[in-house]
């Protein structure tokens, strides 16, 4: 296997051989703060047996340079044994001790040690990131999740930072400029799952304890920490609450001790991804330390990550899976958890599985139709395989098919699975098999065949009612008519919904069953009088695509915005009248814009659906999640001829529930946010500028530095802003964030010279760290600057192999599915995506997955245009 990759069967071979006793890392990153150091200092002592004495192997280091590999006493020449990305290990002993000693490069692509300068204050922050093998860009290692190994780190700092990483520091010694770190060793761990973070953190300290039921007391000491200018936005006190509802949950659950130590938190600067769960070091994107104000769903979002990543103390880094073709195994139930535990830890937050069913599945549905969907339990014949595989199959189809096999299982069965699991394989490495035969164990029911249908195989059924009535309009049959390659089981619930006396859509009827095969009879509903309203799915037990029969269909026309949930008979929830959040209405919605991305409703229905009941719908992050797809839609699905009418609609929409809503709300910011996401016309524009300089007023509308920056970005796509004028506002607010939106604020303005130079700064250099990529990207894709973009499909195509080649794979992800032309939806654009696949068939197949993917949104796109043009 060439270059920086790594397939199965070596990572199978090495595993065969090798048993790694300890590592000792030595980090110094004590001139880090200087910005001509490109490197640090690397030293790696790492034990090890090999089964067969005489063997050769290697060790995984991605460094600009190596100044000496010692093998058992001897010096290796480096020139011989280092290529660049791997050290060769000639002939091995049956106990072995290597020591690499290496100059390893700062990242400023998120991908190993990244190193990031605050413009406030000129500090430097560093923090890793490994997943799946960025590990060997900090120190040399054995890269592959089933060696795992105590890790004991060392770092040399700056004598005024603090530094973290997974276990406690023990010793903290030297005098003057520069301090060393020694941390206890770890327990036997991964190494994508190490983790150092080092600098002038600002941090939060707090104290988790807790009586086992053996009697002794639980303590794990807590930290939660960021950037020092963000110390007045942390609100470390909410996330250390549901930190500690979230321990008291999982221990109450797994019923097994948290294996490692402390629990620190900390949130990084030009963070790749949400969050990572390296064990005793978790790191988030700082995003979620909040600047301005945002809403609940925004607080939901970062609490169901906290829970999310601490459920993976136990399921991915007490237990791992031995290859990455087991991702699932980990990612699916930390997703799943993540929304489970927000309800059963009792957080504040009790929307989570409407959230769950709205936002998480959309990815999933719109992941697992595309041509390059896999099966949960995928093929990962290498890292670059794994790299793409974090994705909506992994995560949402997966925390969705366990949800489901909670509803097949039961709760309980599924959580003493779970608990079995983890005693048996603690701090080792598994595959599916281990999972199942837990679940079978406690469960009692037979799962191959549930684990053939879901997990080992790809795509989504669809459900669609099918009902018959006789003369007086009583069911004389209702049934569930199932779709798509394969079918399976499914335990679902039917609702039938009419309407109250006071005009609400109020579930009447609820029947469980077993749905098998192509067509399931409802036989309990034969007899009824025919509902207003046949919901599929109900309570969102299962994964599938939910239709409508015709005039369930013509009930939501009328009255989508009118469902409501059925109280609950434990008299809890999220409030039962058309006001309160629903399940039922959130499931509706997702429905139907299936239905829209399907090509089967009119992208004019969807929205006008949007423009009657939006300004209805009470739980914020459903809305918020409607005027994104309101976006989509307007920008890709709708009939070019309608485009601006549409929009104009939208904006004006947006501007009425506006003046709405209540002042201070977060239904006002959410509609203020859309008001700039859609205002195009002047008079919309104007009231934008009104907004920023003071002129303007909406009651309560805090027009605070984040919303400020989202409408200097309507005003610049459009043309109202001058880069003097974002200059200006960067200069009231220059932080990393300002840097970042204003960056795309400039890329955004409909000049060719501003697309020219947004792209150059990408894709012809490598000068940009990943945060700007993105903000580059982001501005440079505006949907309504068609013609000034379109010169730039032809050299996206020119580029893609280069780009591939030569940039990390991070940022060159970013840039493959950033820059595609999506927004030159004609039959020309599908064709150059087609002539480029044809052409290129032996090109990498994670690149050729990106352009099937973008392919197949845009070919979807086409159709809904079709669709809304008839
Ligand atoms: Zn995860």
């Amino acid at each position: 296997m060439p270059g920086k990759n790594l397939s199965r069967e070596e990572a199978r071979d090495r595993a065969a051989t090798i048993r790694v006793e300890s590592y000792r890392v030595h980090l110094d990153v004590s001139a880090a703060a200087d910005p001509g150091r490109p490197t640090f200092r690397s030293t790696t002592r790492i034990s090890f047996d090999c089964a067969e004495p005489g063997a050769t192997s290697f060790a995984d280091l991605l460094a600009p340079e190596v100044l000496s590999v010692e093998l058992n006493g001897l010096a290796l020449d480096v020139a011989e044994v280092f290529d660049g990305t791997r050290v060769t290990l000639p002939v091995l002993a049956a106990h072995n001790e290597l020591t690499v000693v290496a100059e390893c490069a700062y990242s400023r692509t998120g991908e190993g040690l990244h190193r990031f300068v605050d413009p406030v204050d000129g500090e430097t922050y560093l923090y890793t990131h490994y997943e799946p093998a960025d590990a060997r860009r900090v120190f040399a290692n054995f890269e592959q999740p089933d060696l795992k190994a105590p890790f004991t780190f060392t770092v040399t700092a700056p004598a005024a930072w603090d530094v973290y990483a997974n276990a406690v520091h023990e010793r903290v010694s030297g005098e003057g400029a520069a301090r060393t770190w020694e941390f206890a060793p770890t327990r036997p761990i991964s190494t994508y799952l190490t983790a150092v973070v080092a600098g002038p953190y600002h941090v939060v300290r707090d104290h988790y304890s807790r009586e086992l039921p053996d009697g002794t007391v639980l303590e794990i000491p807590l930290a939660a920490t960021c950037r020092r200018s963000l110390a007045a936005h942390f609100d470390a006190d909410e996330i250390l609450t549901v930190t500690k509802q979230g321990l008291d949950y999982f221990h109450q659950e797994f019923d097994y001790p948290y294996p490692f130590g402390k629990y620190d938190q900390c949130f990084v600067p030009e963070y790749n991804i949400g969050a990572m769960e390296n064990p005793g070091c978790v790191t988030f994107r700082e995003e979620f330390v909040f600047r301005s104000k945002v809403t609940e769903a925004a607080y939901e979002s970062r609490a169901n990550v906290i829970l999310h990543e601490m459920a993976h103390m136990w399921f991915g880094d007490l237990v791992t899976m031995k290859w990455w073709d087991d991702l699932w195994l980990k990612e699916s139930f930390a997703d799943f958890m993540g929304s489970y535990a927000q309800i059963g830890a009792g957080t504040r937050y009790r929307s989570a599985w409407i959230t769950f069913a709205n936002r998480r599945k959309a990815w999933a549905y719109r992941q697992d139709q595309f041509p390059t969907t896999h099966p949960i339990t995928a093929d990962i014949r290498d890292l670059e395989d794994a790299k793409l595989n974090f994705d909506g199959i992994t995560y949402a189809k997966g925390a969705s098919v366990l949800k489901q096999l909670v509803a097949y299982v039961g709760p309980a069965a599924f959580f003493e699975g779970a608990r079995a699991y983890f005693k048996k394989h603690a701090f080792g490495n598994t595959v599916l098999d281990d999972l199942l035969d837990a679940l079978e164990e406690t469960g009692g029911r037979d799962l191959r065949a549930w684990s053939a249908a879901w997990l080992q195989t790809s795509g989504v059924n669809t459900l669609t009612p099918e009902v018959t009535c006789d003369a007086e309009g009583r069911i004389t049959e209702l049934a569930v008519r199932q779709d798509g390659a394969p079918l399976r089981p499914h335990r679902i619930a039917v609702g039938l919904y009419d309407r109250d006396a006071d005009g609400a859509l109020r579930r009447t009827d609820r029947y469980e069953l077993d749905v098998a095969g192509e067509r399931t009879a409802v036989a309990a509903a034969v007899g009824r009088p025919l509902p207003a309203l046949v919901l599929l799915n109900d309570d969102d037990l299962t994964y599938c695509k939910v239709r409508f029969d015709e005039h369930s269909l013509e009930t939501l026309r009328t009255g989508l915005g009118d469902l409501a949930d059925a109280p609950a008979a434990d008299g809890t929830g999220t409030g039962t009248g058309t006001g309160a959040p629903s399940l039922a209405r959130a499931l509706a919605w997702s429905a139907v814009w299936n239905l829209t991305r399907d090509g089967l409703m009119p992208t004019r229905d969807y929205l006008d659906l949007v423009l009657r009941f939006a300004g209805r719908e009470s739980d914020v992050g459903v809305l918020q999640s409607l005027h994104q797809q309101a976006a989509t839609a307007l920008a890709v699905y709708a009939d070019p001829a309608h485009r601006d009418g549409y929009g104009t609609a939208l904006a004006e929409c947006a501007l009425r529930e506006l003046s709405l809503a209540a002042p201070g709300s977060d239904h006002q910011l959410a509609w203020a946010r859309f008001l700039a996401d859609t205002a195009e016309r002047a008079d919309h524009l104007q009231l934008l500028r009104g907004l920023l300089d003071g002129t303007g007023r909406i009651d309560g509308l805090d027009v605070d530095q984040e919303l400020r920056w989202s409408f200097w970005l309507a005003l610049a796509a459009q043309g109202a802003a001058t880069p003097a004028e974002l200059a200006a506002e960067l200069a009231r607010d220059h932080t990393a964030s300002g840097r970042r939106q204003q960056t795309q604020c400039l890329a955004a303005l409909p000049t060719p010279g501003a697309k020219a130079a947004a792209w150059t700064s990408v894709v012809d250099s490598d000068e940009l760290p990943n945060a700007l990529v993105e903000a580059q990207i982001a501005g440079f894709n505006q949907p309504g600057q068609r013609e000034l973009t379109a010169a730039y499909a032809a050299p996206y195509f020119e580029a893609l192999e280069s780009v591939w080649a030569e940039r990390s794979i991070e940022i060159a992800m970013r840039i493959v599915g950033g820059f595609f032309p999506r927004y030159q939806t004609t039959p020309d654009t599908l064709a150059a995506t087609d002539a480029w696949l044809a052409a290129h068939p032996d090109a990498a197949p994670a690149l050729r997955r990106l352009v099937l993917e973008c392919r197949d949104d845009l070919a979807r796109a086409l159709r809904a245009q079709e669709c809304d043009a008839r």
